[in-house]
């Protein structure tokens, strides 16, 4: 049993002066119960927190740590830069370098502009598709998450759905009016909201592959269907790919599947664990952007040249490592075939999902393919499950409705301790 009284005390103290004691709701234990763990430090696969414990980390900063923590090449691009000032809100070289690697990486994208967080992305992605076909409404999934902005907290996932504020307040009903929900792997639902609003609908958001209501992959025909639907009505296909981006292959989602978005959004990796967002399209829709076009975005920090140095390490690695994906994937897929193991040997009624280096335990015994069959989940359980792991050293997601991120830095003795860990929390599963 691990013991986490200062990281409890440190949660006091943060209480008093930051709501909730976290910048971002999600890091709370508030789902799961008991306080959050502060870190101290971390390196490779693990974190180490303010007690002294050493923890496996499935989180992996939400996605960006795709190579690990500390991943040499990012720290000492990041320290060399700092040396010669952190911001000048002015062009520098490096921003054309980092645009250049991904606009090589990612199919079907001419230019790219880069924000500073997926929030920002989404957000300006949105604006500029509407600028771009003069129409107002969108469409987003039911427990897909794209970020804060306003027009995405309408049935949104993550944390918004854990602490039970899919609609948030301070949304206006005008904003709201204008976001169209449908369910995530129903094409017919799609084509019906389409049928209803003729002409309006200026865009489409998904991520391709679901990651914020745990990991749901698209069903067979659904991207492509999409594809077709927003092509027929005028809308643009917006991806988004802040979770899929650079992590499930070089060319994210649109490279897996074969299906071309008309924009793409980036966020965590890209950015190399720096606050790093990026939304990127052909030239067509780009020049739409300001100073060439009438969509106005801008950002005194973006193309930071801190982040765009960790940005840019970190893609060249992945550029240069032609196996990682496929490393990632043959690690993905050995954890969920044991953790599949140790679970079925206890009955433990479950399902899990995967793509690529995404995965996600679900305490459910229908296949969940949608927000709906997400919420099925057994929460309960989910509850033991998390806290049993973390006693034995493991960390994943405090929410039901979070993927686990798979790091290369995860070593097969990693896995296997983790395994052994679901073992022996299995037992504590049953009811
Ligand atoms: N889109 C997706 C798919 C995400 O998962 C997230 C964050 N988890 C965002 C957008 C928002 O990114 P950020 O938290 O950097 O604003």
């Amino acid at each position: 049993m691990m013991n986490y009284k200062r990281s409890s005390a440190l949660f006091v103290e943060a209480q008093k002066v930051i709501p909730g004691g976290v910048n971002s709701p999600v890091r709370a234990f508030k789902a799961v119960g008991g306080d959050p763990i502060f870190v101290k430090e971390a390196k490779g696969a693990y974190l180490y927190d303010e007690d002294g414990n050493r923890l496996i980390d499935y989180i992996n900063s939400w996605g960006p740590m795709i190579l690990g923590h500390a991943y040499q090449p990012v720290v000492d691009a990041v320290v060399a830069k700092a040396q010669k000032g952190t911001s000048f809100g002015m062009p520098t070289e490096i921003e054309t370098k980092i645009a250049e690697l991904a606009v090589k990486m990612v199919p079907g994208i001419d230019k790219i502009r880069f924000v500073n967080s997926g929030t920002e992305a989404c957000m300006s992605a949105v604006r500029l598709a509407r600028g771009f076909t003069g129409r107002d409404k969108i469409i987003k999934f039911a427990g897909c998450y794209h970020g804060h902005s306003d027009s995405f907290l309408i049935q949104a996932g993550s944390g918004a759905v854990t602490f039970g504020s899919p609609n948030s307040p301070g949304v206006t009903q005008g904003t709201a009016k204008d976001t169209l929900l449908a369910e995530y792997n129903n094409l017919e639902h799609v084509k019906e909201i389409f049928e209803n609003n003729k002409n309006e609908i200026a865009t489409l958001i998904i991520e391709p592959v679901a990651g914020n209501m745990g990991c749901i992959p698209p069903v067979p025909g659904f991207l492509e269907g999409l594809r077709e639907l927003c092509t027929e009505h005028g809308a643009l296909l917006i991806f988004d790919e802040v979770m899929t981006g650079f992590r499930l292959a070089a060319g994210g989602a649109q490279e897996l599947t074969g299906v071309r978005a008309d924009i793409v959004t980036f966020g965590k990796v890209i950015g190399g664990g720096l606050p790093v967002g990026a939304f990127a399209a052909r030239e067509e829709i780009m020049n739409y952007l300001a100073p060439v076009g009438p969509v106005y975005q801008a950002g005194t920090l973006s193309g930071n040249p801190l982040a765009m140095a960790a940005g840019l390490a970190m893609l060249e690695a992945l550029d240069a490592d032609k196996e990682i994906f496929t490393r990632l994937s043959e690690k993905t897929e050995y954890l969920h075939r044991g953790i599949k193991e140790a679970l079925d040997a206890h009955h433990i009624t479950h399902t899990i999902n995967r793509l690529g280096s995404m995965i996600s335990v679900h305490f459910a015994a229908e296949p969940v393919v949608d927000f709906k069959s997400a919420s099925n989940g057994a929460n309960d359980t989910f509850k033991k499950f998390f806290h049993g792991l973390l006693d034995e050293g493991i960390y994943i997601a405090p929410s039901a409705y979070e993927t686990w991120f798979i790091t290369d830095a995860l070593t097969y003795q990693d896995l296997d301790d983790t395994i052994t860990a679901v073992a022996k929390v299995a037992p504590q599963l049953i009811d």
